[in-house]
């Protein structure tokens, strides 16, 4: 195994691939990390059983992964903070939560920066990969079931911001009837 480094992110140790620049620079993470994370949604494609985790693995990963303060990453962070609110607290599914953002995020709407808090959680994209065994008996389950359980680490490491988020998607979705 190469060499480790932490990711800035979510802290894991992963390997350094330094020859493996992320395109998507406003993502703050090493590309060890972010390669872990492609081979999650690759193979989250590969099984339509796990659609919805793989619609919450990218919530959970980009707001996992903040970067640094920038108009995109400001951006990015609230729209998939806002992912995790919906699908946690109102019980959206992915599509229905993929609506409600681009509702939230208009061309005119600006996000100011969301200070990340000192941990993003216990649990990362490595941890959630190990338990993916697409073709076992009800792995399905299990699968979500460690998505679910990183999602919500991840959405309490932001505790912080959760009452700016909720404002924020709450106006945004109920607009939409009337109020
Ligand atoms: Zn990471």
């Amino acid at each position: 195994m190469p060499a480790g480094v932490r990711c800035p992110g979510c802290e894991a140790i992963v390997p350094d691939l330094p020859e493996l620049r992320t395109d998507h620079l406003y993502v703050g993470a090493a590309p060890g990390c972010w390669a872990t994370y492609t081979e999650l949604i690759g193979r989250q494609m590969a099984d339509p059983g796990l659609f919805e985790s793989r619609m919450l693995s990218v919530d959970v990963y980009m707001a996992q992964h903040p970067g640094v303060p920038g108009r995109q990453s400001s951006q990015s962070v609230w729209g998939h903070l806002i992912g995790l609110y919906l699908v946690f607290e109102r019980g959206y599914d992915g599509i229905a939560s993929a609506r409600a953002k681009a509702r939230v995020a208009t061309p005119e709407a600006t996000f100011e920066w969301l200070e990340p808090p000192a941990s993003m959680g216990p649990i990362t994209v490595l941890d959630v990969l190990a338990t993916t065994t697409a073709d076992e008996h009800g792995a399905a389950d299990e699968h979500g079931a460690a998505v679910g359980r990183w999602a919500a680490s991840v959405w309490a490491a932001w505790a912080p911001h959760q009452g700016a988020v909720r404002t924020r998607a709450d106006a945004a979705v109920d607009r939409r009837h009337g109020r």
